[in-house]
């Protein structure tokens, strides 16, 4: 069993989610806001972070960025999700240190292949440093 967090401030959006991951016999951990998520992601020391972009605080470019910038953040894979879908969207959530982006309405199908397939790379990949 993994540990998700998902940092989202829709609760329609969220419990969708929570399908999807506790299905998968995962824990399944919610932030609804930017802040919130950061500290919750340190506290919690999650498997899987899915990142929406548009928060009611910092976005989540930002949450991205500050997690990346904690050590025992570095390599927890980071799904962005954002409504946006504008043209440059991915380009920016991917240099902001997600690794995949995808967008709203999400697709079940497409959200599990990610996390299962971000959960097998995260439990199989050695981690520098947490040998
Ligand atoms: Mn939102």
């Amino acid at each position: 069993m993994a540990k998700v967090l998902y940092v989202e401030d829709n609760p329609d959006n969220m419990q969708l989610a929570q399908r999807v991951i506790t299905a998968l016999s995962h824990q399944f951990l919610w932030a609804a806001d930017g802040l919130s998520g950061v500290s919750m992601a340190e506290a919690e020391q999650p498997d899987l972070i899915l990142l929406d972009i548009n928060l009611p605080d910092i976005d989540g470019y930002e949450v991205a960025r500050r997690l990346r910038a904690k050590k025992d953040h570095m390599y927890v894979p980071i799904i962005a999700i954002t409504a946006n879908a504008l043209k440059g969207d991915a380009e920016r959530a991917l240099a902001a240190g997600c690794d995949v982006y995808m967008s709203k309405p999400v697709n079940i199908r497409e959200l599990r292949a990610h996390v299962m397939g971000l959960l097998v790379d995260s439990k199989t990949a050695p981690v520098p440093g947490k040998g």
